[in-house]
């Protein structure tokens, strides 16, 4: 099973408000907001298959400051990949890439043969989302929590979206329904609530691959395993790439990728690489929380 990815709701009031505004002027803003990214972008190339290939890739935030130093990766359709790694290794910046986030400086990462950094909106969004542990919900109705920045789904699209989450006790309580203000000022939403809304916007956009980058859990332990069995209902056939911050998820992968400094420096199932007793059984064996 995948481990339950987690964040914070832990957003300031202020910051809310602040990003709220901010998405009308800008999608990208208003993706991450929702903790679902993506990019403006031109829109390029239509993928033909769904294995993604990352070939000699640099990444840098700032120039002369390379994080990423040719990553080389295959990852068929289907599997499920952890990325492990210390802190501060380029984990969450390869899985920006690899959602199209951000596009390589050098090398390419693509989906059925289509860079995907290139891909048109619409296009990206049925192919990768990323899925991370920020701004889950933002001020506004749950309709458009559930819809904006894009989608012209019907209410019985949401409605099966949020029972596919298990939210359906939820809602059936909500006094307006899909038009329940949630948010600063009104409705409170639990953390729990909140990752549950993030799986339900991947049910509707339906993806072929999620990047997920998780966090250490702040949900008590049901609101925890309740989750997780969403999670892996809403994961189940599809590609999913986790950033894994617990042994678990990499147990349950088909393969874990240790990245250090940078680079790949061990690919395989986590029993083999257990016995190899290179980076990832050290990583195991010093407890440090698989990261
Ligand atoms: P963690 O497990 O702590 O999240 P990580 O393995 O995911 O770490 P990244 O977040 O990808 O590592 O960061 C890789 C390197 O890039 C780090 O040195 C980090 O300081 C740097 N970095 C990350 N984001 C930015 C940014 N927005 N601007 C500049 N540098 C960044």
């Amino acid at each position: 099973t995948m481990a339950v990815y987690l964040q914070a709701l832990g957003a300031p009031l202020e910051e809310l408000l602040w990003w709220t505004e901010d998405m009308l002027v800008s999608g990208t803003a208003l993706r991450r907001v929702l903790g679902v990214e993506g990019t403006d972008r031109p829109g390029r190339g239509q993928p033909h298959g769904r294995e993604i290939v990352v070939r000699e890739v640099r990444y840098g935030y700032t120039a002369g400051r390379e994080v990423l130093h040719g990553i080389e990766l295959r990852i068929p359709p289907g599997e499920r990949l952890a990325i492990v790694g210390p802190s501060g290794a380029g984990k969450s910046t390869l899985g920006r890439l690899l959602a199209g986030v951000a596009a390589p400086r050098s090398g390419s990462v693509t989906v059925g043969g289509a860079e995907v950094s290139e891909l048109a909106e619409d296009v990206l969004r049925g192919e990768v989302l990323l899925l991370t542990q920020e701004h889950h919900v933002f001020a506004g109705s749950l309709r458009e929590n559930l819809t904006l920045p894009a989608g012209d789904w019907t209410d019985a699209d949401l409605l099966r979206a949020l029972t596919a989450v298990g939210l359906a006790g939820w809602f059936s309580a909500l006094p307006e329904g899909l038009g329940t203000r949630l948010g600063a000022g009104a409705l409170a939403v639990p953390a729990a609530v909140a990752q549950q809304l993030a799986l339900a916007r991947v049910v509707l956009a339906d993806p072929h691959t999620v990047v997920l980058d998780e966090a250490t859990s702040l949900l008590d332990t049901s609101s925890a395993r309740q989750l997780e069995r969403s999670l892996n209902g809403v994961l189940e056939g599809r590609t999913v790439i986790a950033i894994a911050h617990r042994l678990h998820t990499a147990a349950a992968a088909d393969r874990v990728a240790v990245v250090e400094d940078g680079r790949i420096t061990e690919l395989g199932p986590h029993a083999e690489l257990l016995r190899a007793g290179g980076p990832y059984a050290r990583l195991v064996e010093a407890a440090v929380p698989v990261y």
